[in-house]
């Protein structure tokens, strides 16, 4: 299954209107702009790899790689351009990410996910 996140940020204004933010390209952090990671099966000690030769090598081959789930397996991440916006769109944008900063503050929550912190800005 490979799910994919919109390109760009969508920003719904109070009235219901979709603006579509301008946005830059950056490299990944999550899988450093490779697109695939393995970083899922979290980390293994070195004598865990000598333990289980096999599963060293098709570790170390990428054979366990998925798709980085941050960016898709694109390797890069659309990020609001807050430059580029029309100042009333920055306006809205801004109010946006502080309301979605209170509520995960809130809620302490994981449930927004953290790909979401490269659209919404501290
Ligand atoms: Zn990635």
């Amino acid at each position: 299954m490979r799910t994919r996140h919109p390109k760009g940020a969508i920003l719904t204004l109070e009235d219901d209107t979709e603006i579509e933010l301008p946005y830059q390209w950056e490299i990944c952090g999550h899988c450093r702009g490779e697109g695939k990671s393995s970083a899922y099966l979290g980390a293994f000690t070195a004598e865990q790899m000598r333990e289980d030769p096999d599963f060293s090598d098709d570790y170390r081959r990428g054979f366990y790689d998925r798709d980085c789930d941050r960016c898709g397996g694109t390797g890069k991440l659309a990020v609001p351009d807050r430059e580029a916006m029309a100042a009333e769109v920055r306006d809205a944008y801004d109010a946006q990410c502080k309301a979605l900063r209170e509520l995960r503050e809130d809620e302490r929550s994981e449930r927004y996910g953290d790909w979401m912190d490269h659209i919404y800005h501290d």
